[in-house]
């Protein structure tokens, strides 16, 4: 078999995306599948779909139209602002993009009445964790705006918390939302039918009892992925943590002593190394480096540590035995070390069940 290679398990993957959808499905909330961590997968995505997703999100347009091309006819959401030289694209294959800026939405009005077609609009809306979003207090002048633009719809509202500073979704910032979402539509007497509450990192949330007020979607890719939540990253109940497995092959083992001879600089990525002399050791090293994965994302098997990583080489502390060259090594995955080896186009995807 190739290495290294990611072994992917869809059966895994269509549990956890099943299983969240019928858990949100009972407070009322639609889940749209997140694919940007797996290169705008096709088959991830179409998975996430029978598993009752409404509609797949992702953040690059080259992904999107990855999807459009492999024949993923639902909607697609842009969910990150588009970029003005990607308009025309966004508009030919987006359903939805979300956005925050005017001069965007502009240039987006004037590609939908080019191409003769309708854009759908979330308005993306600061609530605190200072990524993107419209402040609260220009949401009224924003839409106001947006409902003069030719061919554009607001279909809704949404936020994001939880990734430029970790904010928390709450009670608090979650009514805020909700109450935005009214006054938008009292003061301008339409319906908003998407307000996008946020990621994985809203799971929390939505299961702590509090009022769901009018939040009717969430977009998750980790949780459904990696089966966890994203604030502590704790293992979500009843959920696969191991839909993902990275394998790497020994090309090296040797006894060799645990502390380096000579003076100590820089290595190659410009950290110090600070090894504590532990006597002679079982060294390996893999060929996999830092063009292939996220090596602190890594999680080895039990009795091995990883020592250090160049761009090609990982190397390994084995407590136990000693490896042989042409063996292989598992690890799990965090989302760093998955969304990396997703797009490397040196590790082989291996596609399991389904
Ligand atoms: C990446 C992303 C998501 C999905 O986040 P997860 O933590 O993987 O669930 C949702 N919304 C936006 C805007 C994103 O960029």
């Amino acid at each position: 078999m190739n290495a290294p290679r990611l072994e992917i398990n869809l059966d895994k993957l269509y549990f956890n995306a099943q299983y969240l959808v019928k858990k949100l499905s009972r407070y009322g909330i639609s889940v749209t599948g997140v694919t940007k961590a797996t290169l705008g997968s096709e088959k991830i995505a179409s998975l996430m779909l029978r598993a009752g997703v409404v509609t797949i999100g992702d953040s690059r347009m080259e992904n999107i139209e990855s999807l459009r091309q492999n024949g993923v006819k639902e909607q697609l959401f842009l969910i990150r602002s588009p970029m003005i030289s990607q308009v025309d694209r966004v508009v030919a294959n987006a359903s939805i993009s979300f956005n925050s800026e005017l001069d965007v939405l502009k240039k987006l009005s004037e590609a939908s009445i080019l191409a003769g077609c309708n854009h759908g609009i979330v308005l993306m809306v600061e609530l605190g964790d200072l990524r993107e979003g419209i402040m609260p207090s220009d949401l009224s002048k924003t839409v106001e705006q947006v409902l003069k633009l030719p061919n554009l719809t607001i279909r809704g509202i949404g936020t994001n918390l939880a990734c430029q500073n970790g904010v928390s979704p709450d009670a608090e910032n979650m009514l805020k939302l909700s109450q935005l979402a009214c006054s938008i539509e009292k003061e301008f007497d339409i319906k908003l039918e998407i307000i996008s509450g946020g990621n994985s990192a809203n799971l929390n949330w939505v299961f702590s009892g509090d009022s769901i007020g009018r939040i009717n979607n969430l977009r998750l890719g980790e949780s459904i992925l990696l089966g966890r939540e994203t604030l502590s990253r704790n293992k979500i109940d009843n959920l696969n943590t191991d839909a993902f497995t990275l394998i790497a092959e020994v090309i090296e083992s040797k006894i060799k002593p645990s502390s380096p001879t000579g003076h100590i600089a820089q290595t190659a990525f410009g950290e110090k190394s600070v090894p504590t002399d532990r006597g002679d050791i079982f060294q390996s090293i893999l060929a996999i480096g830092r063009q292939d994965t996220d090596p602190d994302g890594l999680i080895p098997p039990e009795n091995i540590t990883i020592l250090g990583t160049s761009s090609d080489h990982l190397v390994l502390e084995s407590k136990k035995d000693s490896f042989s060259c042409g063996q292989e090594i598992s690890f799990q995955v965090n989302y760093s070390a998955l969304l990396r080896a997703m797009t490397s186009p040196y590790i082989t995807k291996v596609w399991l069940n389904g």
